[in-house]
């Protein structure tokens, strides 16, 4: 037919998504073309709290070019606030993961004034409006018309703060739909809830294959020793992300195997906590443990999440976990908190190994750079997981199943 190629795509949607076919095969491709099809035209903001650091922002920085790759508009906002509102905001998303606590009276008034001098972000053409997280949460207010309001939370609620919850609720239940990324994470709504999991772009330069004389090079720009075994974690400096603990289990490890622990992060706009553990774990570093904040160059988290012998997310509360996945799909053998979105992607022993414990996360670390035959095996099988469940083709079906 006119305007198709081979694979029965229209000229638009050829290049990007037929460079999927390879990795998820054609009727999936055809799938998604089907599914955006009747969608053309639609409008769709997503709004959230920084463009910069963090899940969102990176399956964000992916999905709106797809989106609009498939004929719909979509656009991303993000709110502008100083930064004593994200030391509210952390907080709460501190507190909703289950740290106990409260607020006081005027930082929930001052953290709704601050989101509601935010409407003017609202696009007033837009058909569908997707808030992500509970930063923005409180924007709904300022509906009053008929277009469609959905919440996104990619938090891990499993253990939630009941006080902030019941305290947000009546603005989650201002929403049409709320979207968890597991049912484990759902709440009592007046509301439908769907879940969505998210998933990783395979072509970004995060994600891309790195030739592993680029990775070295890259390793020796930041002075990481290139003459022994690399052991990474690569995450924001959250205490959720358990650095200090990923510290202990490498010292520990380190009376048996020579290996450079490298942790790497970033410092995100909306997370002031993030300062100070990285003020703490500098502190703590030396030539064996290496502590960056230069997370932002993402060809050096490619050549750690692909060169690295072994990667920790030793996270003890994980909506998610996104760098799972990244160094899962570069094949990597991972150590990961047995914990929330963890423990959907890693299968302990098939496809990585899960831990409770600083002891245990030391005992894998050893075993796996005593036996790079295993290692190979779960980094193998990992990849293969990645590619059947987590890759960003699966979340944009899903997405644009809910769009319909
Ligand atoms: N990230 C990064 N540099 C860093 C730390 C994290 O690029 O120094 C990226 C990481 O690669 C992943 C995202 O930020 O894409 C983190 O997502 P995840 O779901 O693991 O955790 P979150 O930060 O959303 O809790």
């Amino acid at each position: 037919m006119a305007g198709q190629d081979d694979n029965g795509l229209r000229a638009h949607q050829m290049t990007w998504l037929s460079d999927f076919v390879p990795l998820v095969g054609l009727e999936t491709v055809q799938r998604i073309a089907a599914l955006a099809e009747p969608l053309a035209g639609l409008q769709v903001q997503h709004i959230n709290s920084t463009k910069h650091g963090g899940g969102v922002a990176e399956i964000l920085r992916s999905l709106i070019p797809m989106l609009g790759g498939l004929g719909i508009r979509a656009d991303w906002h993000t709110l502008a606030a100083p930064v004593a509102f994200y030391e509210i905001t952390k907080h709460i998303h501190n507190m909703l993961q289950g740290e106990a606590g409260t607020l006081k009276d005027e930082d929930w008034r001052y953290y709704e004034d601050i989101v509601l001098g935010n409407a003017h972000l609202v696009d007033r053409r837009a058909d569908v409006i997707v808030v992500h997280d509970p930063q923005p949460l409180p924007l709904v207010n300022g509906r009053g018309d008929g277009r469609r309001w959905l919440w996104r939370c990619h938090l891990d609620l499993s253990d939630t703060n009941e006080g902030v919850w019941n305290a947000l609720t009546p603005f989650v239940n201002s929403y049409d739909h709320v979207i968890f990324s597991l049912a484990d994470y759902a709440q009592p709504l007046d509301k439908p809830a769907a879940f969505v999991l998210p998933a990783i772009d395979p072509f970004t330069i995060k994600n891309r294959p790195i030739a592993e004389a680029t990775a070295k090079a890259c390793f020796e720009r930041y002075g990481i020793p290139t003459d022994k075994p690399v052991v990474t974690q690569i995450s924001r400096f959250d205490p959720w992300k358990d650095p200090i603990g990923v510290m202990e289990a490498a010292r520990m490890a380190q009376r048996e195997v020579d290996f450079t622990l490298v942790l790497l992060g970033n410092l995100a706009d909306d997370d002031p906590e993030g300062q100070r553990i990285f003020a703490q774990l500098v502190e703590m570093q030396d030539e064996h443990a290496l502590v960056l904040d230069k997370g932002d160059d993402v060809e050096l988290v490619n050549a750690l999440q692909s060169w690295a012998d072994v990667v920790l997310q030793k996270s003890t509360r994980e909506g998610f976990g996104l760098t799972v996945t990244e160094a899962m799909w570069k094949a990597r053998p991972v150590v990961a908190g047995r914990v929330g979105g963890i423990v959907h992607q890693i299968a302990d022993g098939e496809n990585g190994f899960l831990v409770d414990s600083v002891p245990e996360a030391a005992a894998r670390i050893v075993e796996l750079l005593k036996d790079p035959s295993l290692a190979r095996r779960l980094g193998n099988e990992a990849r293969e997981t990645v590619r059947r469940r987590f890759l960003i083709t699966t979340l944009l079906e899903r997405e644009l199943e809910l769009l319909r």
